[in-house]
């Protein structure tokens, strides 16, 4: 596989030049002042991203999955009830963690290619008057599905039934690249991972973590050691860490967040944007269509596209990679075969896209599908070159 080619999967994401130079730096001792100076702006950049007003940030050495395990742990005891619809192999895989935990989950099962069904939740939620449902568990964006959930419609769901429960949020293919808003939504752990919109190598789990989410961490008594986030509270307040930290994901991290300032958050989330609607204008142009039942779900991070009847996604992935040295993702779980996933996500360019959306073509009419060589290029090149916005006019 060429080096050289931009990557389409939904993550790990491609490394801009930058930020894998600021990664590589020589050994730094993790209790010298040196470290806290590395490590304090990117726990204020993430502070910024997040949107978080109060709160505080935990960054672990692990990946989005630890996150979860690590938001759970900390707020939660055995035997406790958790409110968790599932809709893809994410939202699956997080319910699947919290069962092995021994925790009670309530699983709302919804099909896939929708996202979180507010009015269940608040049914649930209001059905349940004794407040036995200590957190509500959704993933922001699904990324086997290309689905994005409305995150303050769950919040909104929370407040009218008056329930407490708190509201843990799965934003790892989300953060960096789609808008949002800890404070706003009323999030009380939002979970991230370094290889996604923060463009970096995987390598860290980054989480905000609210009072309210603080505070029931006093109580919760699942075990923890390596995740307890009071071990972290307690070294970060002294200027370090409880153990060895992963220094030059670190270092990463700050650049990440200087690129993505730099280039003004607004406008970040605008160019996923853009190129998002620009992929659906290529997949509408091949005949086919997003995973994601309706527009207000359509992810602007991974489009899942649904292949013809007789036709296997999986077969454009192995070809693009055998044959082009370009990666798309596989359908996973429900939809194997039925998908395949084209990740825009992380640093990515109208250039970039335009190539993987050649690529995907080509595959198409090696395999014999019925699709017109050019079609979607020309859909999303006109798209492009029509909305060519701020972003891009900064970027030059
Ligand atoms: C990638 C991903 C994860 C898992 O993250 P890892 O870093 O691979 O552990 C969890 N949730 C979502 C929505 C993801 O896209």
């Amino acid at each position: 596989m060429s080096t050289h080619n931009p990557v389409f999967i939904p993550g790990p994401t491609n490394i801009p030049e930058e930020i894998r130079k600021a990664c590589d730096i020589p050994t730094l001792d993790h209790r010298s002042p040196a470290f806290a100076r590395l490590f304090k702006p990117a726990v204020a950049g993430i502070r910024r991203v997040l949107a978080m007003d109060q709160g505080e940030i935990i960054i672990l050495p692990s990946t989005g999955t630890g996150g979860w395990e690590a938001a759970i742990t900390n707020t939660l005891s055995s035997g406790d009830k958790v409110l968790a619809p599932r809709f893809g192999m994410f939202s699956h895989r997080w319910i699947d963690l919290c069962q092995r935990h021994g925790l009670d989950v309530q699983i709302i099962e919804t099909p896939w290619g929708q996202g979180a069904p507010l009015a269940e939740i608040e049914a649930a939620l209001r059905a349940d008057s004794a407040h036995e449902i200590k957190a509500v568990l959704a993933t922001h964006n699904e990324t086997a599905t290309g689905v994005r959930s409305d995150i303050a419609g769950i919040r909104r769901a929370l407040d009218a039934a008056g329930h407490p429960a708190l509201l843990l949020v799965d934003g790892v293919s989300s953060i960096g690249s789609m808008p949002f808003d800890m404070a706003g939504w009323g999030v009380d752990i939002a979970v991230a991972g370094s290889q996604k919109g923060f463009m970096l190598p995987a390598g860290l789990a980054i989480l905000g973590v609210s009072p309210k989410a603080l505070n029931a961490m006093e109580k919760a008594t699942l075990p923890r050691t390596f995740f307890d986030f009071r071990d972290m509270l307690a070294a970060y307040a002294a200027g370090g860490y409880p153990y060895t930290p992963a220094v030059g994901l670190i270092a990463g991290l700050a650049k990440a967040i200087e690129m993505l300032e730099d280039e003004g958050l607004e406008n970040v989330y605008a160019r996923h944007h853009r190129l998002a609607e620009a992929t659906r204008r290529a997949v509408a142009a091949w005949g086919m269509r997003p995973c994601a039942a309706t527009p207000e779900l359509y992810s602007d991070t991974v489009t899942a596209v649904v292949v013809p009847e007789g036709c296997n996604g999986t077969d454009l992935v192995q070809l693009a990679a055998s044959k082009y040295g370009v990666a798309f993702g596989v359908g996973l779980g429900e939809v194997a075969g039925k998908v395949f996933r084209i990740g825009h996500l992380g640093m990515l360019s109208d250039v970039m896209l335009l190539s993987g959306l050649a690529t995907a073509e080509m595959c198409m009419a090696d395999l014999g599908w019925d699709v017109q060589l050019g079609s979607g290029v020309a859909a999303a090149q006109e798209y492009l070159r029509n909305s060519a916005g701020v972003a891009l006019a900064r970027a030059a």
